[in-house]
């Protein structure tokens, strides 16, 4: 049976770049539907209960201050982060440093004599002369100042956390604008219920504007008519339908956008540049629970002695919710080298352990592992190495991309999903104003 419905806007995925973009459309008045092929929201920044624990799929760490907490407010969506405080420790030659408020200089200083030259090539970042050419990867930059293996770990770990690739493979360009002009989640927390309390708490807005979410609908082809988008065929419990609309903003990346509209609908030199840049990046995470507590730090810890435990994370330290009563609940992070293209994801995850053993006291005896899992290929941590995104335009008439493969230059993660959704709504308003 086919149904046809008619919507200002729709919207494919319920991810984070879809609902920031839904809820901003709806809150202006465009009538919007989400087509989610999942039973949740959230995509890749959401979360699964398992056995009691809210355990995270992806993204765990929402930034505050920023864009995002500011698309809640001004949607009217509920923005429930706890700040960890101190909110991160780096773990420098066995102890837990605490270096809030004391910035790169503090950092730095610890690590190596060096640090005070580093600082400054970072500070010269700040003027675009000081910027390095694309070329120089961070790990390169940062060799030019040191050989300090703490420093590199510092660097590798902090491109890991940010940016799902190690230092070799960032431009340093990227890392120094990212740090020196973006709000870099410097401060960040935690949703009590899981990351994906904040898309449900998007997702009510966004219906409680008008707006229609159909979980468990998958859509099977956008259609293009003399340049225009003009809707999509879905699936919905089974029933083929066709849902027309004027807009459609894809949230699953320009890639799959091609094969769902067809390569015909764009010019060649269009499809060539989504096809070499679909290159997405990948990281290991071992979520566990434990009845002791295994780390002091309430909130991240990194490393500089690590060469693949990028960061931990403990949730109960500021949402004890997360965990049954009496249980503390950790996730440990690496990105495997490489983290773009193939790897050995055997070796890498035995890596993985091998420092969480290491790092953590008794981990073997204390941690219940609840799942170990490899996000790459379709399901990545970032659909573009951060540098290398795609346009969110598209040479179609009312079809954008948004989310994490079209990310403005140097942002990352979420609240680069939040400042295109903003991007591409105000490009909505110009061209097709509510009447
Ligand atoms: C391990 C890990 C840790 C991370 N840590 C952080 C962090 O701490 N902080 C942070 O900000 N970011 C973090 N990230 C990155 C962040 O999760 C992503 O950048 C972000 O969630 C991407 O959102 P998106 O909207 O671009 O895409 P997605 O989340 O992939 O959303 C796309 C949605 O579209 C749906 N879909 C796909 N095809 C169809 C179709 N044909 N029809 C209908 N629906 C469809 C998918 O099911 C999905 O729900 C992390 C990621 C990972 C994997």
């Amino acid at each position: 049976m086919t149904t046809t419905h008619d919507y200002d806007a729709i919207v494919i995925g319920a991810g984070a770049g879809g609902l920031f973009t839904a809820a901003r459309l709806a809150h202006r008045g465009y009538r919007t539907l989400v087509v989610e092929r999942l039973d949740k929201v959230g995509g890749r920044a959401s979360t699964t209960e398992i056995d009691g624990f809210k355990v995270n799929d992806g993204a765990i760490v929402i930034e505050v201050g920023g864009i995002t907490q500011q698309t809640c407010e001004e949607v009217g969506a509920k923005f429930e982060i706890r700040e960890p405080s101190p909110p991160i420790l780096y773990r420098i030659g066995g102890k837990d440093v605490d270096v809030t408020g004391g910035g790169w200089g503090f950092l730095l200083g610890k690590l190596t004599r060096q640090g005070a030259k580093l600082v400054k090539g970072i500070g010269a970042a700040r003027n675009d002369s000081g910027l390095p050419e694309d070329e120089l990867s961070t790990a390169d930059w940062v060799r030019k100042y040191t050989k300090n293996e703490g420093v590199h770990g510092i660097f590798r770990n902090m491109c890991a956390s940010v940016f799902a690739v190690g230092s070799e493979e960032l431009p340093a360009r990227v890392f120094l604008t990212y740090f020196t002009r973006k709000s870099a989640f410097k401060r960040f927390g935690f949703h009590p219920d899981g990351t994906i309390g904040l898309w449900n708490a998007l997702a009510e807005a966004f219906v409680g504007h008008g707006g229609d979410l159909w979980l468990s609908s998958e859509v099977g082809q956008i259609h293009v008519e003399g340049g225009a988008v003009t809707g999509v065929t879905l699936t919905r419990a089974g029933n083929r339908q066709t849902v027309t609309a004027p807009i459609v903003v894809s949230d699953i990346g320009p890639f799959a956008t091609l094969d769902l509209a067809g390569r015909d609908a764009f010019d060649d030199e269009y499809v060539a540049l989504v096809e070499q840049r679909n290159r997405p990046c990948a990281m290991i995470a071992v979520n566990f629970a434990s009845e002791e507590p295994l780390i002091e730090a309430p909130g991240m810890l990194s490393f500089a002695q690590t060469s693949r435990l990028a960061y931990l994370a403990n949730f109960t330290g500021t949402c004890p919710e997360m965990a049954p009563p009496g249980w503390h609940l950790y996730v440990g992070t690496s990105v495997p080298e490489p983290a773009i293209g193939d790897f050995d994801e055997a070796a890498e995850t035995a890596l993985l352990f091998q420092e969480l053993r290491d790092n953590i006291d008794g981990f073997d005896e204390k941690a219940r592992v609840l799942s170990t899992t490899i996000t790459r290929d379709g399901w990545p941590p970032q659909r573009a190495v951060a540098g290398f995104d795609l346009p969110h335009t598209t040479e179609v008439t009312g079809l954008w991309n948004v989310g994490d493969a079209v990310k403005e230059y140097a942002n990352g993660g979420t609240t680069a999903c939040a400042e295109t959704a903003q991007l591409v709504v105000d490009e909505i308003a110009s061209a097709f104003p509510r009447a």
